[in-house]
């Protein structure tokens, strides 16, 4: 079977720092990644510089699909989370995941479970504002990106860097309407922080546009490429 790749730039073309036009560098990443619909697809994140300052950018598409170092996709980790959540056995987990072509061994639903397990750890109110800092200092501006992988009950909400592509927090609420997702967005959104951009999810009626009522009003929303 022939192999499925695809090729992911940044959202951005200009640099945030210079405004100079991007170029091509390198893949940052190229991996072969299993999907939940079955599809194993290459993944390459093509990572473009500025061709002033030594800064490089990568898609953040690209980025949130999988996670750093996993060849499975950011949803099939989600569904190990939420399978084990529900206390179904490997085995069962396995067995769903065959039914799906997807190909896991219980060893490696293990190893996502407890991937996830540190993840869902990471205190967002220590990472984030240390990114942000970092960010101010090397951008002068704060970028995001903010992910909501849907499975039936739960919605898991990941917020990424925008510059380094390093997860700072995921959350997981039973729905959209949670309060609690109101008070972790309030978290990191204010209005009088130098957001400048976020990209997130294309077609959406709620995490959008809440999103876009905690941030200053110049905030640009980019949506992520078409997988
Ligand atoms: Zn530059």
């Amino acid at each position: 079977m022939k192999e499925v790749c695809k090729n992911y730039k940044p959202e951005i073309s200009f640099c945030p720092k210079c405004n100079r036009k991007l170029v091509y560098r390198y893949p940052i990443s190229d991996k072969v990644v299993q999907f939940s619909n079955g599809k194993k697809i290459r993944i390459k994140n093509l990572a473009y510089g500025c061709p002033s300052c030594r800064w490089v950018f990568v898609s953040q598409t690209a980025n949130k699909l999988s996670l750093k170092g996993y060849t499975y996709s950011t949803k099939i980790a989600c569904m190990v989370d939420d399978y084990k959540k529900k206390h179904w056995s490997r085995e069962t987990i396995c067995d769903f995941f065959a039914g799906k072509n997807i190909e896991i061994s219980d060893r490696n639903i293990d190893m996502l479970y407890h991937k996830m397990q540190k993840l869902l750890a990471l205190d967002g109110a220590v990472t984030i504002p240390s990114a942000y800092q970092k960010m101010i200092d090397r951008f002068s501006t704060i970028r995001l990106a903010v992910d909501l992988i849907s499975l039936e009950e739960r919605r898991y909400v990941l917020v990424y860097d925008f510059f380094t592509a390093d997860l700072l927090a995921i959350r997981c609420f039973w729905t959209l309407d949670d309060p609690d997702l109101k008070v972790f967005l309030e978290s990191f959104l204010k209005k009088d922080l130098p957001i400048s951009m976020i990209v997130s999810i294309r077609k959406d009626a709620q995490l959008v546009p809440l999103m876009r009522q905690l941030c200053p009003p110049t905030t640009k929303f980019l949506s992520f490429n078409k997988f």
